[in-house]
């Protein structure tokens, strides 16, 4: 150990928000034991590696951050979905590539990462208990944070293997959920995340079982855990924002939320098609629902509504025809925010066994096509907003806003979505404070960002 007196543990995170909120998890515990984190590998006593394990090349980086550790430093503990994967002769695909490693776990596994990092380097006399803020450990800014509502997925979709690597859905208690929410916001978020693999599917593991929270009744349901998450903010002026929500027909009873202001007028759709034949060849939850129609009326019962989206061009079988039916749906959804990858077969995924892969070239094709459709229509929709006022919290802002800064408005998500650019203030008194909000005048729209006059 390089300091008897504090053991220090090298941490990196690789993946998703699911993955990150696994690793700020682990970041707490270890905080909690009195370990301190070292920021390079040699200056460490072992590396903790919070791998990703889903498409190719974040397994490619996952093991080649591992193999990094293990020559800079040589204690390395892996974490995290690439843990789960086997090899092709059933062995853990990390320890055959990498056997070196003195533990490997999959994700969502805090206590069994503690217990080889207890049996590596153990823990010191005196934990600095009182040291840990109420919210734990955040790999976020400190004004926003990403709250995992459940772990593991009920679905298979054909091209996704997630469920094999994280399990069925199993829903974190309400009462828990909401006291994180509490002290997150008590430790200055301004911005709550809300993710999971299936936000709206929340509480269906429990029979939308009765939780407690403070002594009151709430059930663990999507609904109530919003409304309760709304009412939560109100008092520290925050927002709440979902992630990953499927067009169930429940969603429906979200709109009103937002249309009062409980929640932000956002939903991030993960749609993948509209084409019914190859939501049904991908196994989408809730493939045989209207998608447009339910659009259309939740932006009757919510005008403000601002939808994100994520796309696949190209899947296995995917015809002309059916390709064009995903282009005027994103026309037509008016989706104001869209992504697109070009299908690529994921090892161990079921679609990678159906019939009719196109060439690579002609995914690629397609996804690009998409991409012209899909942010023109983006930016149309953009542009409404030049003249309006609007909230922006800001991400950042030197020298006190004097020469502008960046932030985002309820339209926009961190890392995903646009920014809005801030000019500088034109009263010599304003001044712009990351983490805090402003009022600001849109006066112009650039690509998927807008620029505004702070007011
Ligand atoms: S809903 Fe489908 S894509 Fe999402 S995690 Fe579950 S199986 Fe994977």
């Amino acid at each position: 150990m390089n300091d008897l007196a504090t053991p220090k543990v090298g941490f990196v995170s690789l993946g998703c928000p699911k993955a990150l909120t696994d690793s700020e998890l682990i970041l707490t515990q270890l905080s909690a034991e009195g370990y301190t984190t070292s920021k390079t590998f040699a200056g460490a006593d072992l590396v903790i590696v919070n791998t990703c394990g889903f498409i190719d090349d974040a397994v490619k980086e996952s093991l080649d951050t591992i193999g990094e550790a293990l020559a800079e430093n040589g204690k390395v503990i892996v974490t995290g979905c690439l843990g789960a994967k086997q090899a092709e002769g059933g062995e853990n695909l990390v320890r055959s590539i990498h056997p070196k490693v003195l533990a490997v776990t999959g994700p969502h596994a805090t206590q069994e990462v503690m217990d080889a990092v207890h049996a590596a380097l153990p823990k010191p006399h005196d934990p600095f208990l009182d040291l840990v803020p109420a919210a734990g450990i955040k790999l976020t800014p400190k004004h926003y944070a990403y709250l995992k509502i459940s772990e593991g997925c009920n679905h298979r979709c054909s091209f996704c293997i997630i469920p094999s690597m994280r399990g069925d859905l199993v829903s974190r208690p309400v009462g828990d959920v909401l006291k994180e929410a509490r002290a997150l916001f008590e430790g200055g978020v301004k911005e709550l995340l809300v993710v999971s693999q299936d936000t709206s599917a929340y509480g269906v593991d429990t029979k939308y079982r009765m939780g407690f929270f403070d002594g009151k009744p709430v059930k663990t349901r999507m609904l109530d855990l919003v409304r309760e998450l709304g009412e939560l903010a109100k008092p520290y002026g925050a927002w709440v924002r979902l992630h990953y929500v499927y067009p169930y027909p429940h969603v429906d009873e979200l709109l009103p939320l937002m249309a009062e202001g409980l929640v932000l007028p956002y939903l991030d759709v993960p749609f993948q098609h509209s084409h019914p034949e190859v939501l049904k060849r991908m196994k989408r939850p809730a493939s045989g629902e209207k998608n447009l129609d339910r659009l259309q009326a939740w932006r009757a019962a919510c005008p403000e509504l601002v939808v994100r989206s994520t796309f696949i061009a190209g899947f296995p079988g995917e015809t002309e025809a059916e390709f064009q039916h995903l282009l005027d749906f994103v026309q037509e959804a008016g989706i104001d925010r869209a992504g697109c990858f070009a299908y690529s077969p994921v090892t161990g995924a079921t679609a990678n066994e159906l019939p009719g892969a196109l060439p690579d070239a002609v995914r690629e094709e397609r996804r690009a096509r998409f991409m012209a459709v899909a942010e023109k229509v983006s930016t149309e929709r953009l542009a409404r907003r030049v003249g309006q006022e609007l909230q922006v919290l800001i991400d950042s802002a030197p020298a006190m806003g004097k020469k502008g800064g960046v932030g985002r408005s309820f339209a926009d998500a961190p890392e995903i979505d646009g920014t809005v650019r801030l000019l500088p203030p034109q009263k010599a008194s304003k001044q712009l404070k990351v983490g805090e909000f402003t009022r600001a005048r849109v006066v112009a729209a650039e690509g998927h960002d807008l620029v505004a006059m702070p007011v």
